[in-house]
């Protein structure tokens, strides 16, 4: 199956974000006691994967190729319209102008690749998975740009801001603003964070009445409780190096 998009290739000047070290150690890091990531639009496989830690065991990271490129195939279901595609594509696309991703419409003898389609809400699983990965896309909700990088990053293996490992620093969770049974989505997870500070305009970032039951807020940042959030339109500066830090892109 082929997508009638194909990606466009970096120019030669385009600039990658990088930090000046690169850790070894892949970004998504848990402890065997961590579950398995359900937050409001991340995919679980079934139940017994709660407690699973694919990330650590099967290594979530997409592939690099001898060129130093990490080509990710794709499939965009064909219930799409063209301005929708459009919109997807873009997103696509976006990740090759600052880093070394490429996503590319699929060809015959991929063994894995991601399959966009309008399923029930914006949902992606974190990293890579083998096989068919569905991204969901709803037509109705999900189509924006960045919208689309938050879905990709978390298939690229990212996590969302508020549930990184140094969190606590930065927001507050109230979780007796949170809606009953939605609690898992505030749950921290050990990840690592390639360096870079917890980031308020990270596109992982969510709104501060996520999943709220009240109106009030879910999230309050520290120190400064009026300082805003979650707004971010498309990948913030920080968003692009821990992406290029993972995937090292900077190494030649
Ligand atoms: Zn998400």
């Amino acid at each position: 199956m082929k997508a009638g998009n194909s990606v466009a290739q970096a120019s030669p000047s385009r600039r990658l974000l990088c930090r000046e070290t690169h850790p070894s150690s892949p970004l998504l890091v848990r402890s065997d006691n961590d579950p398995i990531l359900t937050e409001g639009d991340i995919a679980i496989g079934s139940e017994d994967e709660r407690n699973a830690n694919p990330c650590t065991s099967q290594d979530c990271k997409w592939l690099k190729n001898a060129d130093g490129k990490v080509y990710v195939p794709y499939y965009i279901a064909n219930h799409y319209s063209d301005r929708e595609k459009a919109i997807i594509t873009r997103g696509l696309e976006s990740f090759s102008s600052f880093s070394c991703i490429f996503f590319r419409p699929t060809q015959s003898g991929d063994h894995e690749w991601l399959s966009i389609e309008s399923n029930n809400g914006c949902s992606s699983f974190v990293g890579r998975r083998g096989g068919k990965q569905v991204v969901s896309l709803a037509r109705s909700g999900c189509l924006y740009h960045g919208t689309v990088q938050h879905e990709l990053l978390h298939a690229l293996g990212f996590n969302h801001e508020h549930s990184r490992s140094d969190r606590d620093n930065h927001i507050r969770v109230m979780l007796q603003n949170v809606q009953s049974g939605k609690e898992h989505n505030f749950r921290k997870v050990a990840t690592l964070n390639q360096g870079t500070p917890y980031d308020y305009n990270s596109v992982m970032q969510y709104r501060k009445n996520a999943f709220s039951k009240n109106n009030q807020p879910t999230m309050v940042p520290i120190p400064d409780p009026n300082v805003s959030f979650g707004n971010a339109k498309e990948m913030s500066h920080n968003d692009k190096v821990r992406l290029n830090t993972l995937y090292k892109c900077c190494e030649c």
